[in-house]
Order: structure tokens, then C-alpha cells, then sequence
């Protein structure tokens, strides 16, 4: 059975980013402030925004010789020109890479190579890193710049590329609009190592217009918390692209801490927090968060990661005096991201239902439909889904079959109202507090240990962080000792060639041999229940 959205299907321009973001439907003021830096209060309007990104096009073309096609990788945390670099490539026809800022040295590299990239924007903080990246992926260090206005040593602020001059963004045919790649943020899909998701200029204008038919809380009059990554699609459409197309205000942290969180809060009066479950639980459970006055809390969008519904029970207890809600979505990189949205009538434990455009059927093992309330794939079809995996036919066509349904790799299931619910995941990827973490990454490191024979990793989820952790099944060479000091070894392994949200935190566990199928594929599946049965009984 094929389940469709209960919302008509809307109709998606056919044109780029630049122009359909900054369409301004709802006639917002070009001195109105879209984004406020919430450390030092800086602001960046809709005009400047607007302006600043035009003549960085100008300067890109003319100053460094970037060409349509070409990749920025911007590499940094969260920061108030982030949006001006993003609009500014995008009008120069580019495409844009976002690389996790928490990456070491290696974990850039390999993106910048897998991207191609020839510019990258970065934050000073994180210039030692870049520089050498950079040099390892044959970027010259003249194509390094930074964000901030001070020049460090030869390396100049991004702001020396703006040319006097405003150019018009690039126009996109229907067509054009329809295959040419505007993001390229990294996921590891349903198995494997991160590969380079291909998002259209239509996949995101596609999805910022499904979300503008259905989402009725984000308003020109808004204000959110910007602290979810931009470098992850979930931040880069909810928190720049959809936050521009209406006109609200974003007030942006660059790193998760509690209290200048609460303070943003409080200060700024956010009403809109688009948050991982992570925080949720800090915000129920934090003695810190009564110092502060959050009464202009509204909502509290959960995504990214499964929110259990103790969580969410507790949450709307606590607040209850402020009559704050929460909301859940969900989707994928692969999907731009958005496929599912909590309605007004709030399930609790739900993901949402299917947005306007969207299709799911729900498959079991043996690839036959499933009908309402029976468990199974989660398989989605719409104008959002990514093109593929860059240079990667094979993952592609691995998780988009010939029809266009895409396989999430996600387990769940629907009522008859149309809420879904997601309870399982078939595919290998684990979640740190939102963040991706693939076990082949870290079992390859694993097997580079020189007393390790074997490695498996799965994820086990902790109530007390309301997150997975990723976790170790290692063998032994022969003649190695199994011992705690063996364990804390292999975890400080880890944890020197990794970011730190990929560390080994739920811990190192010894084991005579990974059991494997017949192909050599890892059984997670036995591993998981292998480990429920142990901690039951200890
Ligand atoms: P990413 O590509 O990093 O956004 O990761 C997508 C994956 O995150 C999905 O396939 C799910 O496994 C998980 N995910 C996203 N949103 C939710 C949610 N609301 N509940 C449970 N899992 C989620």
C-alpha cells in the first residue's frame, strides 16, 4: 500500500536557490535583522545579506576564478556570514560543501578530496587544521580564507573577495534547476563510509516549499534558537534557507552550552527551538536552566534522532506553566531534509505525518508492502530526494530502486491517522546526539590497532544522555590480554584519530569472534541482542 500525504500537493518553482529563498513572499524589510550573532549581538539584515552575497559572487569569479560547478567547502562552526558565503556561492553558480568543524585533520581531507573542492572558507580557530588539509588535498593555501575581519599571517578574511560590485545570481533553466548540485553535505547512507550527498537547487527549493504549505508556526515575526550545526541539512535549510524565505530572525550559537543557551533564550525571547533530543533532556533535567527566564519558549522542534516519549511527556510537564510544546520531524540528509512533521493534533511518541508531495510505502524483509500498523522499511518517494551519492553510482542505486522509492533504512510504522512512528533501524549508522557516526569508519580504525584481530561497532542508546553511543565488539589477536587497561588502550586509540562525537562512549567489550553472514556482513543485529541479553543478566 502507498501512503500519501493528507495535504494536496503543492506546485514547486522550478528555479535556483538564490531566487527562491530570497523570493520574500511576506514582504519582510531589507533592514530587517535575519540573523544575530548571540555572543556579540552583531546582526546581518536581509539586505545586507542580499547585497554582501552578490558581490561575493563578483569577487569569487573575478578575484580567485571560480567557475560554475566549482566547491566551496566551508569548515567551521557556526558563524553570522555563514549565510552570506552559502548565498554568494550559490550565485556564482558553485556548489557548496559544509564540513563538520569537530572533523581532525584526516576527516577534512578526505572530504575536501571527495568533494573536490577548491575554496574553503574557515574560522581562525580552526586554520591550523585547514592549512594542512588543504595541502594534503593539492588546495593552495591562497584559496584559504577566513571568517572574522583580521588577516592572520598571509590569510586573508573572506571579506577581501567582496567586489564593489553586485552581479546577478546565476538563473537555472527548469532543468538546470533540476540536475545541477547546490550541497553537498556528507552522510554514510544506510552502510559504509561518509559519501557526498548530490542536493539539487530543486530538492531544496522543493522542500522549503512543502515545509511553507504545512509548517504554520515559523512566522516573519519569529525568533529561533540558530544553534543546531549549519553544516547539517536539518541546520542549513530550517535555520538559513526557511528562516529567510519567511522572514523570521535566527539568533545563532555557535557551540551547544547550556547557559548561553538559556540566555539567548531569555534575552533575545526565542519561541522557536529546533533542537536534538540531547538538549531536550538537559532542559528537563538541569537545575542551571531555572536561573533563567524561558517563559517565551513556544515550541521545541525535536529532529534529527530518536525522541522517546518519556522524554517528550516530561518536557511538556515541565513547561507546562509557559504552555511550550514540542513537535517532532523528521528525514535525512538524503532527503533535504524534512519528510515528516508533527500536526497540531500532538502524538505523542510520533515522528509526524508524510509532508504535502511526499509518498511512503512501508516494505518487510521480503520487499512486499505493508499495510497500516504493520512494521517495517520506511521507503519514500518525492520532489527532495537527492539526486545520489556523488561519484557513487552503486551506493545510489543501492538506496534509490528504479521506481524512485528511496529505503531509509529506517524501521517503523503507520496508524490509520496517518502518524508514523519509527522504532528500529535496518541500516548500520549510529547517532551521537544528532551527529553521524558510520561503524565501518571506526572499525577500519579499529582493525589498524595493532592488537585487534577483528572489530565490529553498533550503538547503544543511553537514557540517562537521551542518545545512542557508539560502542566496540573487538577480538583479540592470540596472544593479547584481555584486560581493562586493554580496553581504555583501544578506546584512547580512537578517540586521538576521530572527532569527538565518533569516540567509543559506549565502551570496548570483548568477544571470541564477530559473527558474520556467509558474505562476510557483519550480524549487528546478534551483536545488539547479544549485548541486551548481558546487561539484562548482570
Ligand atoms: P541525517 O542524515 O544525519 O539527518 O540522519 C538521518 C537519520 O537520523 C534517519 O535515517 C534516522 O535514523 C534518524 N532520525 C532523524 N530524525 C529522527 C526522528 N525524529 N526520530 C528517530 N530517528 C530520526
Amino acid at each position: 500500500m502507498i501512503f500519501r500525504s493528507s495535504h494536496p500537493d503543492i506546485e514547486i518553482p522550478e528555479v535556483g536557490v538564490f531566487q527562491y529563498t530570497t523570493s520574500n513572499p511576506y514582504g519582510i524589510n531589507d533592514d530587517k535583522a535575519i540573523f544575530i550573532d548571540g555572543t556579540t549581538d552583531k546582526r546581518l539584515t536581509f539586505g545586507q545579506l542580499k547585497s554582501s552575497s552578490r558581490k561575493l559572487a563578483a569577487g569569487l569569479i573575478n578575484k580567485v576564478g571560480f567557475k560554475r560547478g566549482d566547491v566551496l567547502a566551508i569548515y567551521s562552526p557556526n558563524h553570522i556570514d555563514y549565510p552570506v558565503v552559502i548565498f554568494g556561492t550559490i550565485a556564482a553558480g558553485g556548489k557548496i560543501s559544509p564540513v563538520n568543524p569537530a572533523y581532525t585533520v584526516k576527516e577534512l581531507t578526505y572530504q575536501l578530496k571527495d568533494c573536490g573542492a577548491s575554496i574553503i572558507i574557515t574560522h581562525p580557530d580552526f586554520l591550523n587544521n585547514a592549512i594542512e588539509a588543504a595541502a594534503a588535498a593539492n588546495i593552495h593555501k591562497s584559496k584559504i580564507f577566513l571568517f572574522n575581519d583580521e588577516e592572520i599571517n598571509e590569510f586573508q578574511p573572506f571579506m577581501s573577495l567582496l567586489s564593489d560590485k553586485e552581479i546577478d545570481p546565476v538563473e537555472f533553466t527548469p532543468e538546470e534547476a533540476k540536475s545541477i548540485t547546490a550541497y553537498l553535505c556528507y552522510s554514510s547512507g544506510t552502510t559504509g563510509l561518509s559519501k557526498g550527498v548530490e542536493t539539487t537547487h530543486f530538492n531544496i527549493v522543493s522542500n522549503l516549499a512543502q515545509l511553507n504549505a504545512f509548517e504554520n508556526n515559523i512566522k516573519h515575526n519569529s525568533t529561533l534558537m540558530g544553534v543546531l550545526p549549519f553544516f547539517h541539512i536539518y541546520g542549513l535549510v530550517i535555520l538559513i534557507h526557511f528562516i529567510i524565505l519567511k522572514g523570521a530572525t535566527c539568533v545563532i550559537l555557535p557551540k551547544f552550552e547550556l547557559r548561553p543557551f538559556c540566555r539567548i533564550i531569555q534575552d533575545y525571547k526565542v519561541d522557536i527551538a529546533p533542537i536534538v533530543p540531547p538538549i531536550i533532556l538537559l532542559l528537563v533535567k538541569d537545575p542551571i536552566v531555572r536561573k533563567y527566564n524561558l517563559s517565551s519558549l513556544q515550541l521545541v522542534i525535536s529532529g534529527a534522532a530518536p525522541l522517546s516519549k518519556e522524554l517528550s511527556n516530561e518536557f511538556v510537564e515541565t513547561y507546562k506553566a509557559y504552555g511550550t510544546s514540542i513537535k517532532q520531524g523528521y528525514g535525512l540528509t538524503e532527503t533535504s531534509p524534512v519528510t515528516h512533521l508533527v500536526r497540531a493534533n500532538f502524538v505523542n511518541g510520533s515522528i509526524g505525518v508524510l509532508i504535502p508531495n511526499m509518498e511512503c510505502k512501508i516494505i518487510s524483509e521480503d520487499n512486499q508492502e505493508l499495510g497500516y500498523n504493520e512494521t517495517g522499511e520506511i521507503c519514500l518517494r518525492g520532489p527532495n530526494i537527492m539526486k545520489g551519492y556523488l561519484n557513487n553510482r552503486k551506493a545510489t542505486d543501492a538506496c534509490i530502486d528504479s521506481d524512485g522509492w528511496f529505503h531509509t533504512g529506517d524501521v517503523g510504522y503507520v496508524d490509520i491517522h496517518g502518524n508514523f512512528f519509527i522504532i528500529d533501524r535496518v541500516k548500520e549508522l549510529i547517532k551521537y546526539k544528532g551527529s553521524q557516526v558510520a561503524p565501518a569508519e571506526l572499525e577500519a580504525i579499529l582493525l589498524t590497532h595493532p592488537s585487534i584481530a577483528d572489530a565490529a561497532v553498533i550503538g547503544v542508546y543511553s537514557n540517562e544522555q537521551a542518545t545512542e553511543l557508539p560502542l566496540a565488539f573487538v577480538v583479540l589477536q592470540q596472544n593479547k590480554i584481555k584486560s581493562d587497561q586493554m580496553k581504555e588502550e583501544i578506546k584512547n586509540f580512537v578517540s586521538l584519530r576521530v572527532a569527538q562525537h565518533k569516540r567509543l562512549r559506549g565502551g570496548v567489550y570483548f568477544i571470541d569472534q564477530i559473527p558474520k553472514s556467509p558474505s562476510g556482513k557483519i550480524l549487528r543485529r546478534f551483536l545488539k541482542n547479544k549485548l541486551t541479553a548481558e546487561t539484562k543478566f548482570r
